[in-house]
């Protein structure tokens, strides 16, 4: 393991289903303590490129490095990289059948063997500060989209990770219940957070993000400034998406 200066560096990826190919080359790196917004049309290859970072899609060729760590190295430990990397999915993919608390203590149990008390004690931090601790002992079907995208996100903050990915966090929510889900990102970014976002929210990428990344067909066409990116882009591509969705 060499000393990592990014948290994640992607280099040359490609991935390929069939014949189809998803990602073209794609290279960035997102530095330690950086939030990185990834936008761009449906179909452009966003979802792959988050799930090719934590092997949840295995790459075609490239390298995905973890913390100095290459996640394409065939010797690596897998489960231990992507122990380092939470995921928030669009569709929050609690378990229906467990309470709040059980949700966000089942993997710090199995997966980092932490005893019942303190995984219990951790849960609770991190259901207070994405502001549903009331809910510890609730079901999911019992709680607002934006609740139980917060659970999913206290879920993954207990597990410690080095790196957050966040794909449409907010997409799957009614407009009203947004807010309170970009409050919880926007305060974990100033807490320092390492992020990497798939959104459409653009205010939120102007404001948080400290880059924005363009993707369309599978390629990286801008990544630069948040305030560049989205407020003087310099390619038509990106110039013609942000009329769409501006
Ligand atoms: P985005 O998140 O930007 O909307 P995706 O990464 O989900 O884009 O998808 C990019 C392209 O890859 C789309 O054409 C999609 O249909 C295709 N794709 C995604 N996952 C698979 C898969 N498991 N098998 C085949 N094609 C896929
Ligand atoms: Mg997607």
């Amino acid at each position: 393991m060499t000393p990592a200066a990014h948290a994640v560096e992607i280099r040359n990826l490609h991935k390929h289903f069939g014949k189809l190919e998803v990602l073209k080359g794609i290279d960035f790196a997102v530095d330690p303590g950086q939030v990185v917004c990834v936008i761009g049309p449906s179909g452009s290859g966003k979802s792959t490129l988050l799930r090719c970072v934590n092997l949840l899609e295995q790459p075609t060729s490239g390298r995905v490095v973890l913390e100095g760590v290459e996640l394409t190295d065939p010797d690596v430990d897998i489960d231990a990289a992507r122990r380092r990397v939470g995921m928030v999915f669009q569709q929050f993919n609690l378990f229906p059948h467990m309470t709040v608390l059980q949700n966000v203590v089942i993997a710090q149990r199995r997966v980092l063997g932490r005893s019942a008390a303190e995984a219990r004690r951790i849960a609770r931090e991190n259901l207070e500060k994405v502001g549903v601790a009331a809910k510890a002992d609730a079901y999911p079907a019992q709680l607002s989209g934006g609740q139980q995208q917060r659970v999913a996100i206290a879920r993954a903050l207990a597990m410690n990770p080095a790196l957050m990915l966040f794909d449409e966090p907010t997409s799957a929510l009614d407009p009203e219940l947004v807010g309170d889900v970009l409050t919880v990102m926007r305060k974990l970014a100033e807490e320092g957070m390492t992020m990497l976002v798939v959104t459409h929210e653009m205010a939120f990428a102007r404001d948080v993000a400290d880059r924005v990344v363009f993707m369309d067909g599978g390629v990286i066409v801008e990544d630069g400034p948040a305030a560049q990116v989205i407020g003087a882009p310099r390619h038509e591509r990106t110039k013609s998406f942000l009329r769409r969705v501006l």
